[in-house]
């Protein structure tokens, strides 16, 4: 069933990794979370832990989802921040409640409230959204190059100049689309091929 869907990209950062849960936005869009039990799944693999999801708040993550895109892509480009953007951003914040926990072994772990468990765990993501898009966290928000692409990702390289939001897709495409391009220039025919 599980290999049905498009696998997930996963990042460090937590709110970038849940913009990518739809890639190639500016090309044949992949949704990576097309089933509410699909984000249950996103969840689990995250940290948090929800039992159920209905369409509704299916819905809800991906308004959120493209809130925090629109929103992170106006900041990477320094642009004003699209008020409705913010708007949904701050009510999935405020809308949850989720509490950061220390494990003994020294990790932090999110407890989700007992009610309305995605919306805790939308709150948890808006959160950490704002952490980036404010500057509370040291890295610099970029556009990926390439340009089916396009996604804001968060740039924690110590010389901030890197280009594409995964290395492994989208890097690795771009490079080898280059040495393509350069072998194409380079090949005469032979004979009898
Ligand atoms: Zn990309």
């Amino acid at each position: 069933m599980r290999d049905r869907f498009p696998d997930f990209r996963l990042g460090s950062v937590l709110a970038t990794s849940f913009t990518a849960t739809l890639t190639e936005r500016c090309g044949n869009p992949v949704e990576r979370i097309p089933t509410p039990q699909r984000l249950v799944d996103w969840l689990a693999v995250n940290g948090l832990v929800v039992q159920f999801c209905t369409a509704a708040q299916l819905e809800r993550a991906r308004e959120l989802r493209e809130s925090v895109h629109a929103a992170a892509t106006a900041a990477a480009v320094h642009d004003a921040l699209p008020a409705q953007a913010v708007r949904v951003i701050n009510d999935c914040s405020v809308q949850g409640r989720a509490a950061a926990v220390l494990t003994p072994e020294g990790n932090r772990h999110w407890r989700l409230g007992s009610a309305s468990r995605v919306a805790d765990a939308l709150s948890v993501i808006a959160a950490d959204a704002i952490a980036i898009i404010a500057g509370e966290r040291d890295g610099r928000l970029a556009l990926c190059a390439s340009p089916t692409c396009r996604a804001a990702f968060f740039d924690t390289s110590r010389s901030r100049t890197r280009k594409w939001c995964d290395m492994n897709t989208c890097g690795n495409r771009e490079k080898k689309a280059r040495l393509h391009a350069r072998a194409a220039k380079q090949q005469r025919p032979r004979p009898g091929e």
